[in-house]
Parts: structure tokens; C-alpha cells; sequence
């Protein structure tokens, strides 16, 4: 197939949702990804959050391989062993004992924690989210969001969500009323420009819930999977959070969402009260049970940390040679360069190079490489982002 067919073929008969760039990719390999004329490029944001060990890593491939030829699918009312085996890991990496619900995506994952914050609240509903969040599209993950451009046109949303600032404990305050059960946050917030929660807040907010008998439900999709040198993002900050939502990397590329709750919450979604047919089904959670000894195995929370410590330090020494960087922040390898201009074109520039890297809220570079990323591929990144951003003088 040509490109100009394929291009043809999704305009003709795909809903034109996304924003995309003419590319088409047709094979990948730990931070690379080749296109349909075989040109290789780097890819510093690997599958928009999903690909923490990069693409292809011949553990998720062997796992799936192996799980395929013997029993593809399970429905939830029986057992099989895979689910059993990445519940138990996912329990124990939580370092709560987390009880387990599995679905297919961020978004179900964060339904489904608002599901339960309403059971447990008992008449009490209103969740507490805040301004530049991302909580996923269905409605409820809708209404939770704290960004009105993706709500736009979707009125009336689910009743019971305001926004207030993030990193304000006073707004929090001011906003809780009676009627609040729940606080839903994002440790960094991705969509919303990579914002990082102060300390102080997280320990406050947590000291607030527990004085007010409100759910801490902590947004791990784009953070957690060792995204911030952490297993989980709420490790840096010394807290137990009572529900954790994931997906994006979980899977390694296959979809698959849970969400953790602590195990005295654990009975509020009692049997029948909350479903997903796909969740937990034998593939997904063999691949993403791949990701998370693939984590442990080859030590990759340190290299994120050390890699991203050395992606910050080079990140820096740009920011004293040009002007356009406002701002850089984030923790592990997820990182933000916040820019005094529009970084579509900065984008744009890079892909030209060879460079794949993300632009979110309008102004903000959005670098999240694979966790196995090498110091020579971040100082290959480093020099096509100084090239580029020498053209934006
Ligand atoms: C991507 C994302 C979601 C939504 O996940 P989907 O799998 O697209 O539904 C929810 N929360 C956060 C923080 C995200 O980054």
C-alpha cells in the first residue's frame, strides 16, 4: 500500500477525530519507529503515554505469543490464571495490598472509581477535581475534567463535579460542602501541560480527606508504570491513596485499565454491581504482567530517574541558550517545556529531524521517552530539539 492511499482510505472512511500528522508507521523497536518509506525516527512519546517499555519489547511479544496459542479470552465468571498472577504483582507493587477492578481503558477505569466514591458516599455524591485536569472522555470522566474545550457541545454532563485550582488546599476546602465524598487528582497532570502537585498540598489533601471522611482518588493512567521514576506517581509523596486508576502503559500496547482500591473499600462494589466484559481477559494482563517484571528485571525505575535527571540537566542547559523556554518541570521521564510560543512548529520541526515529541496546552513540550531509554538516544534528542529551537530565534 501507498501512503497517499492510506491517507485516502482514512479520510473516506474514518471519522476525523484526531489531529494528525502525515505519518505511517509500519514497524517499531524499543525508542524507534520506522515509517512506510523506511525512515527511522526517534520516538521520545511512545504510543502518547502507552509505550513505557517502547515498542515491541520482545517480553510483551513472547508473553502474548505464548498466551495466544493457548487461551485468548475468559469471561469474569469464571477464573484463569494470568489475571490472577497480575493482580496479585499489581497488589503488591501498589505497597497498600490494593484490591483489583479490571476494564479496558483510563477513562472506564476512572467510571468505575466514580461509580464507587457515589456507592460509598451513600446520597453523598460531588467529586472535587481540578482546573487543567484530564480524566478521559466518557461523560462521567467528562465532567471531571477540568478543561472546558473537550466538553464543548456534550451538555448536560453528569451532575456532582467542580474544579477548583490545583495545588490549593484553601479551594478545596472552600469547595467541599456536605454533600462531597471524593477528591480526584492527577500527581502530575498530563493533558493539562505537565503540572507537578507540591508536597505540602498532597499531604494536606490527604490529612483533608481523612478529617472529612472524603476518597483520595489519585489519576495514575499518564504517571503510574514507573512514568516518574516511581512505580507510582503517590510514592514520591508518602501518602495511601484510597483509589488508584491505570492504563495507558499497563499493558505495554494491549488495552487494559484497573483500577486499585484499599481493601476496607474493597466490598462498596459488591457482585453485580459493576461490570466490564473485556476486563482482565488472559492476553492483556499476560502482557502487562510482562510489564511489570520487565520493570523489576531490568531496573528501570533508576534509569528513569537517572535518565531523566540527565534529560532535565541538558533540558536546562537549553533553557540558558534560548529565550522561547518559559519553564521546564516534571519528575522521571515525564517532563515539560513550557514555551513562550505555540510548539506545534517546534513539534513539527523535530519530525522533520527524525524527532518524535508531543505538544500539549498549546505552549508545552511533552517529552516522555521509553523507561529504557539510553543516554545516547537522549543526547541524539537534545541535539535536534537545540537545532530546532535555534530556528525560533
Ligand atoms: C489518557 C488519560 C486518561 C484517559 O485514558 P483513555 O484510555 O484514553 O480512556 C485518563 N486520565 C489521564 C490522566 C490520562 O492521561
Amino acid at each position: 500500500m501507498k501512503q497517499q492511499d492510506i491517507f485516502k482510505i482514512y479520510n473516506d472512511c474514518i471519522i476525523s477525530t484526531y489531529i494528525k500528522m502525515p505519518l505511517v508507521f509500519v514497524k517499531g523497536k524499543g525508542s524507534y519507529l520506522w515509517d512506510i518509506h523506511n525512515r527511522r525516527y526517534l520516538d521520545f512519546f511512545p504510543g502518547w503515554g502507552v509505550g513505557n517499555l517502547g515498542h515491541c519489547h520482545p517480553k510483551i511479544m513472547s508473553a502474548v505469543r505464548d498466551q495466544v496459542s493457548k487461551l485468548i479470552f475468559v469471561p469474569n465468571n469464571y477464573y484463569h490464571i494470568p489475571q490472577a498472577r497480575l493482580a496479585e504483582e499489581l497488589s503488591r507493587l501498589s505497597g497498600f495490598s490494593a484490591k483489583i477492578f479490571f476494564c479496558n481503558s483510563g477513562a472506564e477505569a476512572n467510571e468505575a472509581a466514580i461509580k464507587l466514591a457515589r456507592k460509598f458516599g451513600k446520597g453523598r455524591f460531588e467529586i472535587i477535581t481540578f482546573l487543567n485536569s484530564f480524566h478521559g472522555r466518557t461523560l462521567a470522566a467528562l465532567a471531571a475534567t477540568g478543561q472546558d474545550k473537550y466538553k464543548d457541545g456534550f451538555q448536560p454532563l453528569p451532575k456532582g463535579f467542580l474544579s477548583v485550582p490545583f495545588n490549593d488546599l484553601e479551594a478545596v476546602r472552600r469547595a467541599t460542602t456536605d454533600r462531597t465524598v471524593a477528591i480526584m487528582i492527577e500527581l502530575i497532570q498530563g493533558e493539562g501541560g505537565i503540572n507537578v502537585a507540591d508536597s505540602e498540598f498532597i499531604s494536606g489533601l490527604r490529612r483533608f480527606c481523612d478529617e472529612r471522611r472524603l476518597l483520595l482518588i489519585i489519576d495514575e493512567v499518564q504517571t503510574g508504570i514507573g512514568r516518574t521514576g516511581k512505580f507510582l506517581a503517590y510514592q514520591h509523596y508518602g501518602i495511601i491513596p484510597d483509589v488508584v486508576t491505570l492504563a495507558k502503559s499497563l499493558g505495554g500496547g494491549l488495552p487494559i485499565g484497573a483500577m486499585l482500591v484499599r481493601r476496607e473499600l474493597a466490598n462498596v462494589l459488591g457482585q453485580g454491581s459493576h461490570a466490564s466484559t473485556f476486563g482482565g481477559g488472559c492476553v492483556v494482563c499476560k502482557a502487562a504482567l510482562a510489564v511489570l517484571r520487565t520493570i523489576q528485571r531490568d531496573k528501570l525505575l533508576v534509569n528513569a530517574k537517572n535518565l531523566g535527571e540527565y534529560l532535565l540537566a541538558q533540558l536546562n542547559s537549553l533553557r540558558d541558550k534560548y529565550q522561547i523556554i518559559d519553564d521546564i518541570r516534571g519528575k522521571g521521564l515525564m517532563i515539560g517545556i513550557e514555551l513562550k510560543a505555540k510548539a506545534r512548529e517546534v513539534v513539527e520541526e523535530c519530525v522533520k529531524r527524525g524527532l518524535l515529541i508531543n505538544c500539549t496546552h498549546e505552549r508545552v513540550l511533552r517529552v516522555m521517552p521509553a523507561l529504557n531509554v539510553n543516554k545516547k538516544q537522549v543526547d541524539q534528542a537534545i541535539a535536534i530539539l537545540d537545532e530546532v529551537l535555534g530556528l525560533f530565534i
